[in-house]
Formats: structure tokens, C-alpha cells, sequence
């Protein structure tokens, strides 16, 4: 599974709170690629939750 964040993200913080252990905001959400695996329910509840559907899962 790959997850990027796109430009759309406006750093609300909904990403992190699912799922702090892949997301982390900066000045837009951070993807930590090596626990995606391990927490990929939680990924795809973040994906859901963004407002402006800006994680895409691939
Ligand atoms: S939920 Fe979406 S808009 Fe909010 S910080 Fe995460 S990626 Fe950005």
C-alpha cells in the first residue's frame, strides 16, 4: 500500500489524530511509510475523515 498526501492538505490535523503513527503534521501531514503496513485500517479511517480527501491510498 502507498500513501501520499497531496497538496489539497490544509493541516487540520484529522490525519494525526486516527492515526499518529503513520501521520504526522508539519506544514501539511507527513506520511511515515514504514508503518503503513501495520496500521492500515487506521490509514484508510484517515483517508475517510480528510476533509479535502487529500491522502490518497494507492
Ligand atoms: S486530515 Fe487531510 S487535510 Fe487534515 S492534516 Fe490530514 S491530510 Fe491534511
Amino acid at each position: 500500500m502507498n500513501v501520499k498526501v497531496n497538496d489539497s492538505c490544509i493541516a487540520c490535523g484529522a490525519c494525526e489524530s486516527i492515526c499518529d503513527a503513520v501521520f504526522s503534521i508539519a506544514d501539511k501531514a507527513e506520511v511515515n511509510a514504514a508503518a503503513v503496513e501495520a496500521n492500515a485500517d487506521c490509514v484508510k479511517e484517515a483517508a475517510d475523515a480528510c476533509p479535502v480527501g487529500a491522502i490518497e491510498v494507492a
